[in-house]
């Protein structure tokens, strides 16, 4: 990781880069497809692109995962640290970044299967070896409640949501409507709406129940508030007991999931030694303490499935469509100019969080004291060298 100082904020970031196996339709899709482009190095960190009659271009990253790594070390690589920074009471976000297609749903969420599996299994069963990042963090989380070492109290709820053509729709409200809802038995008191009365940062507010929200969970508005910063009005907040409840609720597709902890316990023991006002005394004479110390710790851990990074070229769209293209580029772009001002060595520079709803949410995160993971994703195949030539320019623009 870099630990760089601007001004009065600080970008601690990991960059990792995941290179996906080919895919069938890479490998029938005759010689430029089946042409790898990507060169790896034993220290892990290194890589090379290759295009023939080119210059070879090398890139170093935090950490480079090869088309062999498995779901396990790129949990270890990308979210271990942050989860345990989150149990320490820092937020931290992690976020895949790519083309569509280059494996970001693969590494956040796992395949398909694997969510089918936690699904249906309902506590029976656990982790998939292809499930992702989501659900690596939900068990991390709760093995760690389990164990328990302070005897904290632990309160953890979360939230679901998309931005998508920047608009903000509440994912969970969507699945408990849903028929096809695989939470749908999520009404009333376990989970409220966040807004400036009920915060689940400042530990107050009553349930409301599910579907008097603004206008049924769609186009959510953010507010910044001075106690609990910014936030996404009316954005349901479901108060978790169990990591099978969890595993319940997420849902692929779903663009940015938040997970908010909170652990309070009070330490009470012995302090022996001597009193601040007997340092000149004779050692004999130390004193015995009852001492109560109350611990308060909370921190936010934001999941990031972005939208694919690909140039507007690509997308071929006209109209609506191409308006929606746009803003889906507007989110990318702008998280892509937040993080270039961020880990800009000038001081002073302005960032940019309010260019887009997503750099919005991410204010505090990406520009607070927090632990913040980039996964970029490529493909290894020659046709994509652009699009993971530009991915790769981005990754290491955040270094
Ligand atoms: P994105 O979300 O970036 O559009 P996906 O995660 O949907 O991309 O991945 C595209 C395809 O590649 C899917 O079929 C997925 O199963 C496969 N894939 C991606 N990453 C891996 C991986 N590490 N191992 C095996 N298959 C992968
Ligand atoms: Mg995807």
């Amino acid at each position: 990781g870099t630990l760089k100082f601007i001004s009065h904020l600080t970008l601690i970031s990991i960059v990792v880069l995941r290179v996906r196996p080919f895919l069938d339709e890479e490998l029938t899709g005759g010689k430029k497809g089946k042409q790898q482009c990507i060169q790896f190095y034993n220290d892990n960190q290194s890589l090379s692109m290759i295009r023939p009659n080119q210059d070879v271009r090398n890139f170093k990253f935090d950490c480079v995962l090869d088309q062999e790594s498995d779901q396990i070390l790129a949990y270890d690589q990308i979210a271990y640290p942050v989860v345990q920074d989150v149990l320490n009471g820092f937020n931290g976000v992690v976020m895949a970044y790519g083309q569509t297609g280059s494996g970001k749903t693969h590494t956040i969420f796992g395949s398909r299967a694997s969510l089918d599996h936690l699904y249906t299994m309902k506590g029976q069963g656990d982790l998939h070896e292809e499930s992702g990042i989501v659900p690596r963090c939900v068990t991390h989380l709760f093995d760690y409640i389990k164990i328990n070492p302070n005897k904290a109290q632990f309160r953890v709820t979360m939230s679901f949501l998309e931005i998508y053509n920047e608009q903000i729709t509440d994912l969970l409200l969507q699945t408990n409507n849903g028929s096809t809802s695989p939470g749908g038995n999520n009404q009333g008191s376990n989970s409220h709406t966040r807004n400036s009365s009920t915060s689940p940062i400042r530990g107050g507010g009553s349930s409301t129940s599910i579907g008097n929200s603004a206008s049924q969970g769609q186009n959510l508005k953010i507010r910044e508030d001075q106690n609990t910063g910014i936030y996404v009005d009316g954005l349901t907040q479901v108060n978790v007991k169990s990591k099978d409840q969890l595993y319940q609720l997420i849902k692929i597709g779903a663009k940015l999931l938040q997970i908010f902890v909170e652990q309070r316990w009070i330490e009470t023991g012995q302090e022996s030694g001597l009193l601040k006002d007997d340092r000149n005394a004779s050692p004999q004479k130390t004193s015995r303490q009852q001492f109560k110390k109350r611990h308060h710790k909370k921190a936010l851990l934001t999941i990031v499935d972005l939208a694919g990074s690909e140039r507007l070229s690509k997308t071929g769209s006209e109209g609506l469509r191409l308006q929606e293209a746009k803003n889906i580029n507007k989110s990318i772009a702008a998280l892509s100019n937040c993080i270039s001002a961020l880990a800009s060595e000038t001081k002073n520079t302005f960032v940019p969080f309010r260019d887009s709803k997503l750099t919005r949410l991410l204010t505090h995160s990406l520009g607070g004291n927090c632990k913040t993971t980039i996964c970029a994703c490529i493909s290894p195949s020659l046709i994509h060298y652009d699009e993971s030539f530009s991915t790769l320019l981005f990754a290491a623009r955040a270094m």
